[in-house]
């Protein structure tokens, strides 16, 4: 019999919101800001004026009128990319799939930070890689550490050549790699001839406003980036991009031919079209407030409910959708789903953003979509739950 062993990217049990279940699983961007008037106006103008155009096979190129749109966002962070450079995806996953099968053959190892998206590493096994912990320190991704690493895998016989992290409110820890610690990254990618892969969907959503420069700014020829539109705009419209150098790029062209013929014309038209009228501004304002707010409910609540010097241990992010709590104490989170289920809460155990079982002892909440007014709630519903004494 045939049996899928594949790691699954989410978890759809976690994600059901039925009953009174106050769900902080799933990351899913706050609709309610998203201006559907005039996205649904611009997408019946786009249908009736250019239907036809729209609406038919395009290929595999981002299209002209969504360039300006993409270079508005990665200026934000300090860089830049020209069309040949562009490769249109239906989200980072795809983009995340197409690095996976593009850049590098089946057995070899990637470098991946971990605690890690889920949806990467499943990538990744999915193409056949071998996936490997890029080594950290409390300040994150370590340059030093990471030349003995590379050495001591090549010296054995395994082929690197990539490195795979989100450093900007990492999902699931929110952490930001501060600026030295990417200067150092970048250098030792530019010795050690390392890609690395930079998975940036939350970069714009600090809740000050400020932005941090992209790993790509500082070596555009040594960086793949994967932006995308899921959490600046909607996840629905299923529209990404990946910026790269021109030679990596025509590869990953073709990669992502293989893998969806075309990416959508429509969708792409739509996101050009808000942008060209209504530039971003005003939604990543809106989307930065909304996640501030919830991000304060659930830290001050947190606060309230756990201290701060009991046994878990967690910091206020500074953007993006999680917070990362840890278990001084090393105890498997996942032993708390049960009884968080029955106190009609939900959240992610830590072992899921390991890539070998690690991270067991923390576990991630997701602010981003909850109601303001359930997330002291569910926060006293979790704290009930995880004070709860093992019931074996
Ligand atoms: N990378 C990271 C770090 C994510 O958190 C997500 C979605 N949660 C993705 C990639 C994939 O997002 P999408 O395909 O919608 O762009």
């Amino acid at each position: 019999m045939w049996t899928d062993m594949r790691p699954a990217v989410e978890m759809p049990r976690l994600f059901e919101r039925g009953g009174d279940v106050i769900s902080f699983a799933g990351g899913l961007p706050d609709l309610d800001v998203l201006p559907l008037d005039t996205v649904s106006a611009q997408l019946s103008r786009l249908v009736r004026l250019g239907g036809k155009l729209a609406l038919q096979y395009t290929t595999p190129h981002v299209a002209g009128a969504l360039v300006p749109a993409i270079k508005d966002l990665m200026a934000r962070e300090g860089t830049t990319a020209e069309p040949g450079g562009l490769v249109p995806t239906a989200g980072s996953q795809m983009g995340l799939m197409a690095v996976g099968l593009g850049l590098a053959a089946p057995g070899e190892t990637i470098l991946v930070q971990t605690p890690a998206y889920p949806g990467a590493a499943a990538a990744f096994r999915t193409a056949g890689l071998t996936l490997h912990a890029a080594p950290e320190d409390a300040s994150g991704l370590d340059a030093h550490a990471l030349r003995r690493t590379v050495a001591e895998l090549r010296a054995a016989g395994r082929t690197v050549r990539l490195l795979y992290c989100n450093p900007t409110f990492q999902n699931p820890t929110g952490a930001t790699l501060p600026e030295a610690r990417r200067r150092e990254l970048v250098a030792a990618a530019r010795e050690l001839d390392l890609l690395i892969v930079e998975d940036n969907p939350y970069g714009l959503l600090s809740f000050d406003g400020t932005t941090t420069t992209a790993l790509h700014a500082l070596d555009p020829e040594r960086v793949v980036y994967l932006g995308t539109f899921s959490k600046v705009f909607a996840p629905g419209l299923r529209c990404g991009w990946i910026a790269a150098p021109e030679p990596i790029a025509a590869s990953l062209r073709r990669t992502t031919e293989v893998m969806a013929l075309s990416p959508s014309a429509l969708t792409q038209a739509a996101l050009g079209a808000f942008h060209s009228r209504s530039g971003w501004d005003d939604l990543l304002d809106a989307y930065r407030r909304s996640y501030k707010e919830r991000c304060d409910l659930m830290a001050d609540a947190l606060e309230a409910e756990l201290g701060t010097d009991g046994p878990w241990q967690w910091e206020r992010p500074g953007g993006g959708f999680y917070i990362w709590l840890r278990h001084r104490d090393g105890t498997d989170t996942a032993r708390f789903v049960a009884a968080a289920a029955e106190h009609g809460v939900s959240y992610v155990p830590g072992s899921h953003f390991g890539i070998d079982g690690e991270h067991a002892d923390a576990l991630r909440l997701c602010f981003s979509n909850v109601p303001r007014k359930r997330i002291a709630e569910g926060v006293a519903r979790l704290a009930a739950a995880l004070t709860e004494p093992a019931s074996t």
